[in-house]
């Protein structure tokens, strides 16, 4: 319980610093939560004021509130800010010189500080002051990367752990934008904070407008999507750096006022961009997703991703720039194959490569939808919207719907005799009653359940699959070699006979052949799991189906 005394200096801190007459959302259950000296982990959509949740605690703390984050570009104009405010804050990281980080020092020595930005590779240099006595707390902001699970993992995220086993009873409160269930979980694990208290905003942002089209002479629709809101400023999300400055000149030519921004700018002119951004003197800003973190734009009316999102969470946080007013915004993704295949290839050899590339798959399915795509979002991470949205693509134009509450009664159980442990093409296969090795090895055959799904094939076992984790009755277990798992929304279909409404399966084109340039090389000998890889890869390909499904890890392995 938080004193009374305390509760009383919620509301005027709040307005004395930050200026603020009331909190938001749940700020005000976090600050008295952190101020009890709970662990807490916060996940809560990108600009919906999770700085305060550390920043007021810290102001009412008698110590120090050490503030871990990885963005050392960024943490100077944070500390400038709280500066302004008349909050002894700093920071501390590798871009400093010397005789700036012996300042910091001697203002920890001599207990000037309320607030101290620390990079999570520079906290070796702090060993010191980590004492109970004098920390008060830590914030562990973007907290997913420190899972690899997550979709920006950053190694130096992984000693954190040290943290609660060095100040066991100083409060830690552990804070992202996004974090899927298996992210959220790493996170409290890692950190040794299994009895954190969790809040989690609601993920819907109803004023986005959503919609996916095919990448098809890509320029011309977005200059037509500017043409429809010329005065309107917008983010356009590309792969590569090059491709920010080619399309940035494209638009320039339309005399559309666009700039470039990417980290290989310097920073004069990625301050001039965004400044020129923020002040409205800019229109559009062609990007790599460095862009966009710090900035703190409301009016952004809408966010285009010109290349494919490495996954869900990257494009929601991206699109979450946009329409933070509250007002009618438009987020638009165009979906390429070749996209998808050059990101596969960027994700070769990574040591997170599995769940990248299961990642990678789950947007791409989400781009190919027949589902309210709001829908695929949010129970993405863990929330069941209960009505389609009505403000995206599919809802409306929608697609024929028919009624497949057998076809998904016969899944979930599948997947219930499976005890969830098995990835969607053994699924596949105990559905259709095959009799492959995996099957028979692990005794699949004599489940009840072995061949329920006989009538329907493997492809449109596969769609209608897809469809049910869209719509979040099932899903992807990315942190257990992809096995399906069942969700609270499973029960429904399983024991409350919901109704399950799903579309007809695309029926498969033809794929072009694949033209051979170079001649096959001589496969090196010891590489027999290699060649099964690629050969994984190639048929993968040629079948435009994710890789994993072509053969399962067992197979492999
Ligand atoms: P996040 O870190 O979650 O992305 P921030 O903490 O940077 O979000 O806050 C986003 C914006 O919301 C900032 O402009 C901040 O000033 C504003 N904000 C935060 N809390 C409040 C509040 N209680 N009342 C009004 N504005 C707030
Ligand atoms: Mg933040
Ligand atoms: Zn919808």
């Amino acid at each position: 319980m938080l004193l009374k005394e305390t509760k009383d200096k919620l509301l005027p801190t709040l307005k004395t610093y930050f200026g603020y007459d009331s909190f938001r959302d749940q700020q005000e259950q976090i600050v008295e939560s952190v101020l009890t000296k709970n662990d807490n982990l916060v996940i809560m959509p990108t600009g919906g004021g999770k700085s305060i949740c550390f920043q007021l605690p810290a102001l009412l703390f008698n110590g120090l509130t050490l503030v871990i984050s990885p963005l050392i570009a960024l943490m100077k104009d944070q500390v400038d800010g709280l500066k302004a405010n008349g909050i002894l804050a700093d920071f501390y990281n590798s871009s400093q010189e010397k005789f700036e980080q012996d300042e910091i020092f001697d203002k920890i020595y001599s207990k000037e500080l309320k607030m101290l930005y620390v990079a999570p590779e520079s906290l070796s240099f702090l060993q010191n002051i980590l004492n109970e006595t004098y920390i008060s707390c830590i914030a562990i902001d973007e907290a997913h990367c420190i899972s690899s699970w997550g979709h920006d993992f950053r190694p130096s995220y992984q000693q954190l752990g040290f943290l609660k086993n060095t100040l066991p009873n100083t409060p830690i409160i552990a804070l992202t934008a996004t974090a899927d269930k298996a992210t959220r979980a790493d996170i409290i694990e890692q950190l040794n904070i299994p009895k954190a208290t969790q809040f989690i905003a609601s993920f819907d942002r109803k004023n986005i407008e959503l919609e996916v089209r095919p990448a098809n002479d890509r320029i011309s629709q977005i200059i037509k999507f500017i043409e429809k809101q010329p005065k309107e400023s917008g983010i356009i999300y590309c792969l590569s750096r090059k491709g920010t400055e080619q399309i940035a000149n494209k638009l320039k030519q339309q005399g559309i006022k666009a700039a470039a921004y990417h980290a290989g700018l310097n920073f004069a002119e990625r301050t001039k961009t965004q400044e020129d951004f923020i002040y409205d003197k800019t229109q559009v800003v062609c990007a790599t997703i460095a862009f966009g973190m710090g900035i703190d734009k409301s009016n952004v009316r809408w966010v285009i991703h010109y290349n494919m999102p490495k996954n869900i969470e990257g494009y929601y946080q991206e699109i979450g720039r946009c329409g933070r007013d509250g007002l009618k915004a438009n987020a638009l993704l165009f979906h390429s194959y070749s996209d998808v295949i050059q990101l596969r290839k960027f994700m070769n050899g990574a040591s997170n490569e599995e769940v990248q590339v299961a990642k990678l798959e789950r947007i791409k399915q989400f781009s190919e939808a027949t589902t309210c795509r709001r829908k695929i979002l949010l129970s993405y991470f863990g929330e069941l919207l209960a009505e389609n949205c009505g403000n995206c693509d599919v809802c409306k134009n929608p697609p024929q719907l028919f009624n497949g509450t057998i076809i998904a009664q016969k899944a979930l159980s599948v997947i219930t005799r499976l005890k969830e442990s098995e990835a969607i093409g053994t699924v596949i296969d105990v559905l259709r009653g095959a009799q492959n090795a995996t099957i028979l090895d692990k005794g699949y055959d004599k489940l009840k359940s072995h061949g329920v799904g006989k009538e329907i094939s493997w492809r449109d076992w596969q769609q209608y699959i897809i469809q049910l984790i869209n719509q979040g009755y099932c899903e992807i277990a990315f942190h257990k070699n992809n096995a399906l798992h069942l969700t609270d929304f499973s029960k429904k279909v399983l024991f409350e006979n919901e109704v399950v409404n799903l579309t007809k399966p695309i029926e498969y084109k033809e794929q072009p052949v694949v033209e051979k340039t170079t001649k096959t090389k001589k496969p090196k000998k010891d590489s027999l799991f290699e060649r099964l890889r690629n050969l994984r890869q190639e048929i993968a390909l040629a079948e435009n189906i994710p890789a994993y499904l072509v053969f399962n890890d067992a197979t492999l392995k």
